[in-house]
């Protein structure tokens, strides 16, 4: 190992360079090929040894709830967990806009292709090829599946399902049932699990935290939990363990995501060996509602589909103070439509985000602290009428005026962009397997897909192409060599779990500082904002990283958890996520100061073009950086994955 000196916080290195690694289970040859010849090879499990394999799901979103559903069905024993009182209300409930998939169903030039073409370069070409390709292969399917549960998709008047666009793209590929397309194919994914729970092949676990992984002689064999209501600490065993455990946005503090999504699960399998995975790369969403104060524990999306409609724009001039709806048109300036005239209000979240802070930036921006953009529907109404825009947005627009106060039929909407969703999580190879044996990562959770840029509405579609489609043809390949030798709580690595996950609570109970534990989040996150957010530079990051450290010991000194572990106790849960948060933090600082290039959502104002555009370095970056745990107060090890493009050629992106 080699290693690496960068001049930076304690400047005698701050990680070291491992051996490259490689996806051993990509297939070769055409592209269009390679998921059919995977799904050939992968070996099976005839249906009669499928009753003896146990397999341990933790999470009930898109990714976690039809992957119990389909692999129970298949007649595997599995065993689901969640946090919630009800899988239902995982986080994936909130997803508001749509699900992509290239049906081409508008006959406006879509293909599997043109989805796949698309979300490489959407991603800022640093997403694998044979990825996202079966990913818009899968896409076909998915619909289907949910059509046939009997999601309740948007439909035109003749009764086909109808389509919108997503930023990025120049075709209608969204497939969406009005503003709450998470909702219902969460409850589609409910539905069939539910169905297996009754046929006795799935027994879910609701409010259970998960706190530990258990490796046993190589393989990941099960988990540590918590029982959220009476505080006891349980094992759990299975043949393999599947993680589908969302994103960690929350790091950030403010953030779209849910109150109690949080990297735990993740972050505990990274420390028992599984890589992480590009972690700097954040999406900032740019349509959301403005922080309006110091109070504020969370954000709220204005889903991106209201860019189909919503014009966005400033005044021309930062003086101009008049009511939005008095400045004429020549007055102002609607700059996605000016320096991006062929995808205008629908260019990808990054660059639409980095355009409302460059105008903000430029004193330009509206409402409270300058830190707004407007997003008008007048013309919109004027064009479609009231009725066309309340039957497509209605419940999005009573969101805003619920919020706000304000009503956006009559004045354009404020917006800024807000942390929104993960690219990075644990590193995968092509069957969804992490580096470590027999622990399998789906969703938001794995790093998969995205690249350094998740295109609208394909969260949805990673989530369920996963869970429905990859995993169950991908997880018998590994469970063919099982079942394994059975173990137990007195195994060596179970009771180090079991260890573990006691030890912390006892430290986190015992400290009886000074802080709450929401005080020092907030403060973690106020830092990652400032310095690995919308923009990041080399010393921002030093200071950042250094800054986060002082923070975390100060956490582990002085914070103040009341209550005891034997009771249903909301300061102790969330002692756990930030104290994990503030490692995560770390290596999102460490793997941004890295990466020496901007792509995507990783901005780096070092690297940047003539008119301000995210500058890629192909040639020393072309790479998925999978970090490996270097131990407490060691130095994390990267290692990296060559990204090697043969169907699409690496061009600087351009949206003009
Ligand atoms: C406001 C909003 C709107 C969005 N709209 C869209 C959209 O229109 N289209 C789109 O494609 N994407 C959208 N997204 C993104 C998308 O919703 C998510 O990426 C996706 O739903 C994640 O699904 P998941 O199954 O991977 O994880 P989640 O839905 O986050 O589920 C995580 C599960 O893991 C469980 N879990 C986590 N940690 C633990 C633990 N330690 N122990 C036990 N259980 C645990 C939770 O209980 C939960 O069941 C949106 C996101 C937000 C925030």
């Amino acid at each position: 190992m080699s290693e690496i000196n960068i001049d930076s916080v304690d400047a005698d290195s701050i990680f070291v360079e491992g051996e490259p690694i490689q996806d051993q289970k990509a297939p070769e040859g055409p592209i269009q090929d390679r998921w059919d010849k995977r799904k050939f090879g992968a070996r099976l499990v005839n249906p009669a040894n499928r009753r003896k394999l146990r397999v341990i799901i933790v999470g009930t979103g898109l990714a976690g709830a039809s992957a119990a559903a389909t692999l129970g069905e298949a007649g595997y024993e599995v065993k689901s967990f969640c946090y919630q009182d009800s899988p239902r209300r995982a986080h994936s409930i909130a997803a508001q806009g749509g699900i992509n998939a290239a049906k081409n169903y508008r006959n406006d030039g879509d293909s599997v292709y043109r989805l796949f073409y698309d979300t490489v370069k959407g991603g800022d070409f640093r997403s694998r090829e044979s990825n996202v390709y079966r990913l818009a292969q899968v896409s076909l399917q998915i619909i289907d599946q949910c059509v046939a549960q009997g999601v309740p998709f948007a439909r035109e008047y003749g009764g086909l399902l109808d389509n919108r666009s997503f930023g990025g793209v120049q075709v209608s590929r969204t497939f969406y049932a009005r503003g709450q397309t998470g909702q219902q194919l969460l409850l589609g994914a409910y539905q069939a699990l539910e169905r297996q729970v009754a046929a006795g092949t799935v027994e879910v676990h609701t409010r259970h935290e998960m706190l530990e992984l258990i490796v046993a002689d190589g393989r990941a064999r099960g988990v540590v939990v918590r029982d959220m209501v009476t505080g006891e600490i349980e094992p759990h065993f299975a043949d393999v363990v599947v993680l589908a455990t969302g994103g960690y946005g929350n790091v950030f503090y403010l953030s779209t995501n849910a109150m109690g999504c949080n990297v735990t699960a993740t972050w505990r399998a990274h420390r028992k060996g599984a890589y992480f995975a590009n972690p700097c790369y954040t999406q900032i969403h740019p349509t959301c509602i403005p922080v309006s104060g110091d109070y504020q524990s969370k954000l709220t999306l204005m889903s991106e589909s209201l860019r189909n409609d919503g014009r966005i724009w400033v005044p021309k001039s930062g003086e101009d103070k008049r009511d939005p709806r008095e400045i004429p048109d020549a007055d102002r300036d609607y700059y996605l439509e000016r320096i991006y005239p062929s995808f205008g209000n629908l260019v990808p979240r990054d660059i639409a985000s980095r355009a409302a802070k460059n105008v903000c930036d430029e004193g330009r921006g509206v409402g409270p602290g300058g830190l707004g953009v407007y997003l008008d529907f007048a013309d919109a109404i004027k064009r479609m009428g009231r009725k066309a825009v309340e039957a497509k947005y209605g419940n999005l627009f009573d969101m805003y005026a619920q919020i706000t106060g304000e009503d956006p039929y009559q004045v354009p909407m404020r917006i800024y962009p807000a942390v929104h969703y993960t690219m990075g999580g644990l590193w995968v190879d092509y069957d969804l397997q992490s580096s470590i044996p027999g622990l399998y990562v789906t969703g938001e959770a794995n790093f998969s897909d995205h690249g350094a840029n998740r295109l609208g509405a394909s969260a949805l579609m990673q989530g369920l192409a996963d869970g429905y489609f990859v995993l169950p043809s991908t997880i018998n390949d590994y469970l063919a060599d099982g079942p394994f030798e059975s173990i137990d709580a007195s195994h060596p690595a179970a009771a180090e779990a079991i260890d573990q996950v006691n030890g912390r609570i006892e430290k986190l109970l015992s400290i009886n500082g000074s802080r709450t534990v929401d005080s020092f989040h907030k403060e973690l996150g106020k830092i990652m904002w400032d310095y690995c957010g919308m923009e990041r530079t080399e010393d921002g990051l030093r200071k950042a990283i250094s800054e986060i450290r002082e923070l975390k010991a100060e956490f582990w000194s002085d914070v103040r958890v009341l209550g005891a572990n034997e009771e249903l106790n909301q300061a102790l849960e969330r002692a756990g996520r930030v104290a994990d948060f503030f490692e995560l933090a770390e290596l999102m600082c460490i793997d941004a100061l890295v990466r020496r290039e901007s792509c995507g959502g990783h901005f780096r104002a070092e690297s940047q073009t003539e008119d301000g555009e995210a500058l890629r370095d192909d040639t020393d970056f072309a790479h998925v950086s999978a970090w490996e745990f270097g131990g407490d107060g060691g130095k994390p090890v990267l290692h990296k994955e060559p990204l090697v493009y043969d169907y699409v050629e690496l061009k600087q992106r351009s949206y003009k």
